[in-house]
This record gives structure tokens, sequence and C-alpha cells, in this order.
């Protein structure tokens, strides 16, 4: 049953599903209908390229459930994605959600393509033709999309006015982390860096770790790591490597955090930045390092790689970063303090929920505001996450994952089984 959904990310989500579910001791018959998307559609995008020619893409939204209210999610344009990845993906996003407390169901998208290999104008197309596919299945209380891996503000208000001029209005709601200009909230581009590095902060308190004291190791430059990074580095934090997909540095010194962040802003990517401190982006992960942040993609971090980490807390800002082997090597290292990807990335769609609750009401916020409503709710997951860690004698990912599917579970029971 439900073979479409192959593949070993979606074997992982699958998994850590059926661990929590024993542990809420969810009868048997029930868990289907909690594990499987709602509804996971598929379509098709035909573009114009600049040479004339035309050239379809494939693309996927899950809508993993509607239980809380409307589904919510990144998009993401990457040439690896598959419905079973997004598939993945979508129920993470529904853990996170009600770990948060936040009104909706996981989802996400996701279109097979390597975005960096499209001309402006293409992307545009492509963006635009994904949205129009998808407009009878999405809705501001239906599914909100929002940015993920390979797309960003730009994309998001192409989304926003393809969906808007298809309802003959403007609809700012439909999508989050567009930019400020148009619907946007102050703060959301920052949300997930700045999460990330609010949950290090606590960890860092949890296990008396001095973190202006302290070095750390970054994988992936892009939205995510590049604010966590410099969030760190204002914290006094060392931060001794980072990577992205074109290039890895690694300065025992510490790195010039200010200065790279300028190099990428002119220059999108960490390549070409310097020739002395390059090293091998393999790497990086198990060098020696207090706080350790893949913010990159899924499954980095395997059994061999759990095995060699030498770092006191592991932040997942990346979703899904830790296989099922390596979970169980760091079932063995209490010593690693992992702070769980729904739990350590939720800053972002927290903010999100703040952008569709001022659009909804067309009232802004400051930013003061934004930081400090992010950061209670961000709080409250992390202290119930580490309490109930200790009391259900868990590790932080299945404690975090049983808060979210208890939340989940409790709202399908309460509502039944239609019809
Ligand atoms: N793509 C982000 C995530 O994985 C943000 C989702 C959102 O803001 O809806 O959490």
């Amino acid at each position: 049953m439900f073979d479409i959904y192959g593949g070993p990310v979606f074997g992982m989500a699958r998994q850590q599903f059926l661990q929590a579910a024993d542990i809420l001791e969810i009868p048997t018959d029930q868990r289907d209908r909690l594990l499987y998307p709602k509804r996971a559609i598929a379509v098709t995008c035909p573009i114009h390229r600049d040479d004339g020619s035309t050239v379809v893409y494939e693309g996927y939204r899950v809508q993993h459930h509607l239980s809380l209210g409307p589904a919510k999610g990144g998009v993401r344009f990457s040439p690896h994605v598959d419905i079973g990845e997004v598939a993945a993906l979508s129920l993470w996003m529904s853990w996170k959600c009600a770990l948060m407390n936040l009104p909706y169901g996981g989802a996400k998208g996701g279109v097979r393509v390597d975005p960096y290999s499209l001309s402006p104008k293409e992307l545009e197309a492509l963006s635009r033709r994904f949205m129009q596919e998808l407009i009878p299945f999405v809705g501001p209380h239906v599914d909100v999309m929002a940015p993920d891996i390979g797309t960003n503000e730009q994309v998001m208000a192409w989304f926003m006015d393809t969906y808007s001029n298809d309802a003959g209005q403007t609809v700012t709601e439909i999508v989050t982390g567009k930019p400020v200009s148009c619907g946007g909230t102050v703060g959301r581009r920052e949300a997930t860096g700045r999460g990330v590095t609010h949950t290090i902060v606590r960890a860092a308190e949890e296990i008396n770790l001095n973190l202006a004291q302290s070095t750390a190791v970054i994988q992936g430059f892009g939205n995510v790591g590049s604010v966590a990074a410099n969030e760190l580095h204002a914290l006094g934090v060392k931060i001794l490597a980072i990577s992205d997909h074109t290039a890895a540095y690694h300065d025992p010194k510490g790195l010039n955090i200010p200065e790279i962040i300028d190099y990428v802003s002119k220059h999108g990517v960490l390549k070409g930045y310097s020739s002395e401190c390059l090293t091998d982006p393999n790497a990086i992960l198990t060098i020696k390092c207090d706080v350790l942040v893949p913010a990159a993609v899924e499954r980095v971090i395997t059994e061999e790689i759990a095995n060699k980490i030498e770092c006191r807390i592991l932040a997942e800002a990346a979703n899904g970063p830790t296989t099922l082997e390596a979970d169980a090597v760091f079932a063995k290292r209490p010593e690693v303090f992992i702070i769980p990807d729904i739990l350590c990335n939720s800053g972002g769609v927290t903010v999100s929920y703040f952008e569709w609750v001022q659009d909804l009401q067309q009232f802004f916020w400051e930013e003061e505001e934004i930081i400090s409503r992010m950061k209670k709710i961000m709080d409250k997951g992390f202290y119930d996450t580490v309490k109930s860690a200790k009391e259900l004698k868990v590790s932080n990912r299945m404690a975090a994952t049983c808060a979210g599917l208890r939340r989940v579970n409790a709202a399908k029971q309460a509502r039944g089984l239609f019809p």
C-alpha cells in the first residue's frame, strides 16, 4: 500500500513516526491515518527556455494533513526532488507545526530542477507555472506555501502574483516568505537562522557551555546557515569551518564571518572567497568543535559520521540531517546534546505564521515584536521537549516528535472520522 512514497527519506520519516506511535501507544489501526499524506499532487510544468525550445519539469505538492488548519510548508527547487522526499518533509512539517502549537498541518512541495541552470526569465516562468498548476489545490485556508532550498522571496512574490491574478485581487496571505514590499513580514528572512541560534543558546544553558568561548562548524551557507553563522559570531562563537555546495573553508583561528557574508551577498556562493583556507567539504562535519550545525540537506549525518563527530551540541538546522542509523549511535553518546530539526529550525515557520496572521488582518508588527514572540514560542517547544525527553527517557528527537504527533492525533480523535 502507498508504494508511491518509496525511497530512503520517506522510510526514515516512517520509522520515526512508528517509534513515536509506539511510545504514545497509538493503536495499530489508527496509524496509517496519521502517517500517510491526505493529498499528493504531481504536476507537469512546461516552460519556454530562452533559446525558444520547450522544456518540462515535474513538480509535487504533498499535504500531510489539514486537521488543525491549512497545510503549511516550503517549496524546494532541487535536482534531487522526488515524491517520497517531499512526503517525508511534509510529515516533519506536521510534527514541527504541532510542536510549536501553530494552527497548521504539514505540507511540502518540490520541483525537480537545478535552479542555478535557469535564467531569471526561465525561473520566473517555472515559478509561475508551478503555482498556476496548483491553484485548484491551495488557498489561504487550504495550503500556504513558503521558501525552502532553491527558492526565495522573489519566487514567493511570483507565486503570490500568479495566484492573485487568477483571483482578480491581491491575496498576500496565499504564501509566506514574500518580500516586505508586497505583504511579507520583517524578520522572516532571518527567522530560521535566528531561531537556530536561539535554540543553541538554550542548549548551551542546559549543558553549561559558555558560548562566548566556544567554537562552531556550519555546513550550508544559504539563508539558514549564513544567518546562524552571523548570529553565533555576534555572540562571540568562533566559527571554525563553513561550507556550501561550491566550497568549504576551515581556519582554526576562526573565519571572518562578516567579510564572508559580504562576499556571498555579492557573488551568491562561497566559491572564490579564499584559496588559503580551502578544505574538503566532506570532512567538515567531523572537525572537533562545540556546536555543529548541519544547515544543508537531509541524511548527511550517517552512522560513520555519527561515530566520528566531536561536538557537544548538534543543532539540526536542516530538515532530516541525521539518519536512523546515526540516531542509534547517538543513543549511546549522551555527551552530544541534539536539538532536533523540528525544534531547531522551527523559527522559519513560526514567523511564517506571523506573516500569515498579519496579512489576514492587514495589520503589521515591528521587528522587535516578531523576534520576542518567536523566542517565546520556541522556548516553550524547547522546554517541553527537554522535559518530556527526561520523563519518557527518550531522545530529544523522539520527545519532540511525540509532542507533535500527540497534538495531531488529539485533533483527529476529537474531530472523528468523516462520514
Ligand atoms: N521551508 C521551511 C521549513 O522547512 C519553512 C516553512 C514555512 O515557513 O512554511 O520549515
